[in-house]
């Protein structure tokens, strides 16, 4: 992995390279952010540029160490993760005392390059892995760097935090995920931009709601082309989606809409020459108004509350078909 791979986080990457290049890097780093949108890469990357023989702001990808970090099997790039070798996550998600020792034990021999250790998941070690690695962050043994990856940097011990060199990792821009997906899974535009929007401005998020995603903006249009006071049309919507397995991402997908429509009603007035164009207050307001009347309708449904699905879902089309023109029939 090369620092050039990865989509976002340039200022990020600028701080870890240009500790390489003067040579001033720290012993131990959290890298934390939410989930999917490249730590663990980064953190591969930063491991091949501390042991790659022609760094040159980038590891090369060519030399004998870069091969090998390539294939994982690079002595001075340790991983570890609450998942096994087989990838398979422990029964209770912890990393546990056993892997935490072996790790100590393999950054006491000497190595030709930089040791690095990849904590992947670090605010998930067992109370007792965690204080002992505690003793590692405090005394790292000469020329070791340590990189802990959390998605939930609150769960890790204070003591481990304010050891390490800190970079947050934000959400990627919705056109970063939106191009990856194009490029890498080949997605129409549409289909593309739209699973972005619902990412949170993480691909593996956005990977994972991949499936169906056509099948589900077809719903979404056939909501938005729902007549005003089409009752018929909206009950029959209704029962079609309580029977869904993907209702709770369709929700979202609702609700991400009005979210849009509104946020684009607000920047057209913006930049409108008339400035008697502006949003009007009451198209905002509405708009609002059938987000929360999503996300109450989805919080409804889930655990722990469990309301009757087609119920909820009758109460909910019937609302959104209420008579608000400007709304309707603007899709995308
Ligand atoms: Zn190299």
């Amino acid at each position: 992995m090369q620092f050039k791979n990865i989509i976002g986080h340039e200022k990020e990457i600028n701080i870890l390279k240009n500790a390489v290049i003067c040579g001033k890097v720290g012993h131990a780093f959290l890298f934390s952010g939410p989930a999917g949108v490249g730590k663990r890469l980064t953190a591969f990357a930063f491991g091949g540029a501390l042991n790659c023989k022609n760094f040159n702001g980038d590891a090369c990808g060519e030399c004998p160490d870069c091969r090998l970090l390539g294939t994982g099997n690079h002595p001075n790039l340790i991983f570890v993760s609450p998942t096994d070798k087989d990838g398979n996550e422990a029964p209770d998600g912890l990393v546990k005392i056993d892997r935490v020792r072996e790790i100590q034990n393999l950054l006491r021999f000497k190595a030709d390059g930089r040791k690095v250790v990849i904590v992947d998941g670090a605010d998930r070690m067992q109370p007792v892995a965690a204080n002992a690695f505690l003793k590692t962050l405090e005394e790292p043994p000469e020329g070791s760097v340590i990189i802990l990856l959390s998605s939930c940097a609150t769960g890790l011990l204070p003591t481990m935090v304010s050891r390490c060199q800190k970079i947050n990792f934000r959400p990627l821009p919705k056109g970063a995920v939106a191009a990856f997906l194009s490029k890498h899974k080949g997605l129409k535009t549409d289909d593309a931009e739209m699973i972005a929007a619902q990412s949170c401005g993480s691909i593996a998020t956005a990977l994972k709601s991949m499936d169906g995603a056509g099948e589900r903006r077809g719903v979404l249009e056939r909501l938005v082309q729902l007549a005003p006071g089409d009752i018929d049309g909206a009950l029959k919507l209704a029962e079609e989606l309580s029977k869904r397995d993907d209702l709770d991402d369709i929700l979202e997908l609702i609700k991400t809409w009005h979210r849009d429509v509104a946020v684009s009603s607000v920047c057209e007035a913006r930049f409108a020459a008339n400035p008697f164009s502006a949003a009007p207050e009451g198209l905002i307001k509405e708009l609002c108004a059938r987000f929360s009347a999503v996300e109450g309708a989805r919080r409804d449904i889930m655990p722990p509350r469990y309301a009757n699905k087609q119920l909820t879902m009758e109460a909910l089309m019937l609302r959104l078909i209420e008579s608000k023109p400007a709304v309707h029939g603007r899709l995308g």
